[in-house]
């Protein structure tokens, strides 16, 4: 018998059980739930030629013979459009010191390092515009940024001398625990077009216990100027202005989901981005005290979310970011510009850390890595490096080999391929080595749950409806 007269014959599919159901893909991106006859007949190219069934897994692409290669090159492209733009996100540390002394950063209380230098800062800037990214973000973070106020300044002013030339779709963006704040500085910030993203880490009970603070509440001022910055924006009516703000999910953080999805509802952020915390840098070092394990994450996430979609559907929009960008992935096969789930990871490729010394990372957890005493993730120094130089250095090519699922032998057989991404630096901060052991490394895990839970909320018309929404918004 020939393939041609097994019309129903798989054609290269990964499957993964998920309670009594299977769920199976191929490499279109196109996720299917199937029943245990349903998968049954899938992998023994037993269904019916003009059944139901066939027709669906004709349209995932899991038969060989009705395969759509326009389809499935699609779906790849669209998954992984964000590779090869070059980086596009680039963030200048800088300085290391802090006037906090967040549970998860301690080391930056003690104000170890310096500040960038003006020249330091310039140069990062120029290595940065050298991308060919069209699209450009210039991240200025710390320690706290606002403790290099000159810096910054200079830094802006050279991004936008640049790119009278470049014409980038350039964004600048100032992250801080906002307690520096002060009048001049929110009124250049917001004249110079710098938005704003500082930490929010819940009610303030919660962001205090996190973040230390020994002027105050940190929450207090945090809120005090989120506000100030909104009505900014609002002001203005550059919905781009508006300040973002960022939560660590730290242990005390999973006793209350509610509570910290209630605060960012009621501060009019209108979402709420609900990330775990990673085991990376100085959070590695403090994870007997502040971490937890993958399931642990899950329950806390499963119980926000859910109440996180019946404030939506109450009619009110608030935007789970984590769902909504693994949403894109699976209804859109698009590229949200997550640099974390990509295959490769966008270390490098994707983004540039620019320490306060002019030293080059991979990323900003690979920058955290060589905080903690490890230059594994180094890639030179704007002083001493050409751009390609940097780009090409091993630990760039280190991460893109790790971080390309098709090398990693259990991710290649993972029905969430086409949709994820792994962390050399998680790998090597937990388990030693950029490659790792992805089955028993937590990051796998984690990223299971997550795609499992956001895929069954996409099966159920309302919580779909809503996510569609999500996706049609700028926000999300
Ligand atoms: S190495 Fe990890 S943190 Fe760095 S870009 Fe890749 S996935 Fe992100
Ligand atoms: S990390 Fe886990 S979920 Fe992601 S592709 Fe690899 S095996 Fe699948």
């Amino acid at each position: 018998m020939t393939r041609k007269d097994v019309p129903g014959e798989p054609f290269d599919f990964r499957f993964e059980r998920d309670g009594s159901s299977y769920l199976a893909a191929g490499p279109s991106g196109r996720l299917v739930r199937l029943t245990a006859a349903e998968f049954a007949a899938l992998a023994s190219g037993s269904a019916r030629e003009g059944s139901p069934l066939f027709g669906r897994l004709a349209a995932a692409g899991l038969l060989r013979g009705r395969l759509d290669l326009e389809d499935a090159v699609g779906g790849l492209a669209g998954l992984s459009s964000g590779a090869s733009e070059g980086p596009g996100l680039h963030i200048l540390v800088l300085t290391l010191r802090c006037n906090h002394a967040c549970v998860y950063c301690r080391a930056t209380a003690s104000g170890g390092g310096g500040m960038m230098s003006r020249g330091t800062a310039l140069r990062a800037v120029e290595t940065a515009f050298q991308s060919p990214s069209r699209k450009l973000t210039l991240e200025f973070q710390g320690g706290e940024a606002l403790l290099n106020w000159p810096a910054l300044k200079a830094a802006v002013g050279r991004a936008k001398d640049l790119n009278r030339r470049a014409g980038k779709d350039l964004a600048l963006s100032v992250v801080t625990n906002l307690s520096l704040m002060d009048e001049e500085k929110f009124a250049w910030l917001v004249g110079e077009g710098v938005s704003v993203c500082t930490s929010l880490d819940g009610p303030a009970a919660l962001h205090d216990a996190n973040r230390r603070w020994a002027g105050g509440s940190s929450h207090a001022k945090a809120v005090h100027w989120l506000k100030r910055f909104m009505a900014a924006a609002a002001r203005d009516g550059r919905r781009d202005a508006l300040p973002s703000a960022l939560m660590t999910t730290t242990r005390l953080s999973l006793k209350d989901p509610r509570g910290i999805v209630e605060e960012y509802r009621a501060l009019g952020l209108g979402g709420i981005f609900l990330r775990p915390l990673s085991p990376i840098g100085y959070a590695g070092g403090a994870w007997p005290e502040i971490g937890y394990g993958p399931e642990e994450f899950l329950s806390f996430y499963r119980t926000a979310l859910k109440r996180v979609m019946e404030i939506n559907l109450s009619g009110e929009r608030f935007v789970e970011r984590n769902a909504a960008l693994l949403a894109r992935k699976l209804l859109r096969r698009e590229d949200p510009n997550y640099l974390d789930l990509r295959s490769p990871c966008g270390a490098a490729i994707g983004q540039l850390a620019y320490n306060w010394d002019g030293d080059v990372y991979t990323c900003d957890e690979g920058r955290m890595t060589a905080a903690c005493g490890d230059p594994f993730f180094r890639l030179g120094s704007v002083r001493g490096n050409s751009y390609r130089e940097l780009l090409t250095a091993p630990a760039a090519r280190v991460c893109a080999m790790a971080s390309c699922l098709e090398n990693q032998p259990y991710c290649a057989r993972c029905v969430f391929k086409p949709f994820c991404g792994v962390c050399p630096v998680h790998n090597y901060s937990v388990q030693g080595s950029p490659w790792g052991d992805i089955p028993s490394g937590g990051w796998c895990a984690l990223q299971k749950g997550l795609f499992k839970e956001v895929f069954s909320l996409l099966e159920r018309p309302r919580s779909r409806g809503v996510i569609e929404g999500w996706l049609e918004g700028r926000d999300a």
